[in-house]
């Protein structure tokens, strides 16, 4: 194992966050603010959001970045008018890729969600930052690629993910050659007591109720799913370079034990805490030291149960299909995320029923012929051919 992701700490704090209004960016910004009232000195140089302006107003009047990107024009040319100071305003998808190449800073925080964040997420390591991940999806359609650019530009990247920090956390101090399994946790959402037969109607509000996180709404449905855990386990693989038949998915309700590794000696490491991002932020920002907070902390004489169940592979199809995609590998990841991003979407719209997210996804793997070289073009490709393929036919 030589992934470069181990290597160090990062030495500069001038700080870039793509997401900032989303539930990530705004964790991100409660740590930073930790961050500086314990000795550290960290910049926020630059803030994206897609439209949400009246938190992104409050984040500028609080941080003074030097640039804020807004994806939606009309909102943009609406915060301009509003914004004064120095906080220069930017839109349009040149304007993203000049920001993430911009020299001034050193960290990425990539808290996009889906697919769109991975062309930022190469310029940037291209340009020689260092990256702090929750943007499961760059690796999911792009592990090999973005690994072989990090090798190549000596750059770390971190991940947020929770159960993907305590992997690294129980990693710390190990050698790779001792792995012989890693153990994801899930929750198991909102639906791990029903029934198959009680889900298939399930409504939008209450797949978007998860019982212990609060996170944005793409990932939450995800979880409803059960395809946040396949696309995590993708994301392992490439971040910690393990065999998927070595990655196994449990499912602990109470997510107090983010993840486990176990090593050939049989012994197993776990680390716990509260179901609260800002820990795994902070550790990706900080890593590998640790910097004193007011987070909440685990108190074991409140805790009652930690169990652990199998996940139903007939109930969660998403799960299944994801294990299916994984192991056939090439492109296919890249076409379920793409069609999992569009029926995901549909769902919330109320186009199609929950069901109706595997239906679509299965339907779109058996069309693709898989390939199993691909460059970054082919990636762009297939994401929008499975998009366009799948809207087409509603
Ligand atoms: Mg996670």
């Amino acid at each position: 194992m030589t992934r470069s992701i181990f290597k160090c700490a990062f030495v500069n704090k001038r700080i870039g966050i793509l997401g900032s209004t989303g539930s990530i960016g705004c964790n991100t910004l409660e740590v930073i603010t930790n961050l500086n009232n314990n000795g550290y000195n960290c910049e926020v140089v630059f803030l994206s959001a897609n439209n949400r302006i009246e938190i992104l107003r409050k984040q500028v009047d609080k941080f003074h970045p030097a640039f804020v990107y807004i994806r939606n024009k009309k909102k943009a040319q609406e915060f301009k008018s509003i914004i004064g100071g120095k906080t220069k305003v930017i839109s349009g998808e040149e304007d993203l890729s000049g920001l993430v190449k911009f020299e001034h800073y050193d960290v990425l925080v990539n808290a996009l969600v889906g697919f769109a964040g991975l062309k930022p997420t190469i310029e940037a390591i291209k340009s020689g930052k260092y990256i702090a991940l929750a943007n499961k999806e760059v690796l999911v359609v792009a592990g090999a690629l973005v690994n072989k650019l990090l090798d190549h530009h000596n750059i770390q990247l971190i991940p947020i993910d929770s159960e993907h920090s305590a992997i690294l956390q129980c990693l710390l101090g190990e050698q790779y050659k001792s792995i012989s399994k890693i153990i994801l946790t899930a929750s198991g959402g909102p639906f791990r007591t029903k029934t198959r037969d009680q889900i298939k109607d399930a409504t939008v509000v209450e797949a978007l109720n998860h019982p212990n996180w609060n996170m944005g709404d793409k990932i939450t449905i995800d979880s409803a799913t059960m395809m946040n855990k396949g696309l995590e386990v993708i994301e392992a693989k490439w971040l910690f370079n393990i065999d998927v038949n070595n990655i196994e998915v449990i499912i602990h309700p109470q997510s107090i034990i983010h993840s486990f590794v176990e090593f050939s000696d049989s012994s197993i490491k776990a680390q716990l805490g509260v179901p609260d991002m800002k820990i795994p932020i902070q550790f990706a920002l900080t890593y590998p030291e640790r910097v004193q907070s007011d987070f909440p902390k685990l108190n074991f004489n409140e805790l009652k149960d930690l169990t652990f169940e199998k996940p139903d592979l007939d109930k969660f199809e998403c799960l299944k299909i994801a294990f299916e995609t994984i192991k056939a590998g090439g492109t296919y990841p890249i076409v379920m995320n793409a069609a999992n991003e569009v029926a995901v979407d549909l769902f919330l719209k109320n186009k199609i029923g929950f069901y109706g997210i595997s239906d679509i996804i299965r339907k779109s793997l058996e069309k693709h012929n898989n390939k199993n070289d691909f460059s970054l073009e082919d990636i762009l490709e297939i994401d929008n051919q499975t998009r366009t393929e799948i809207l087409n036919s509603f």
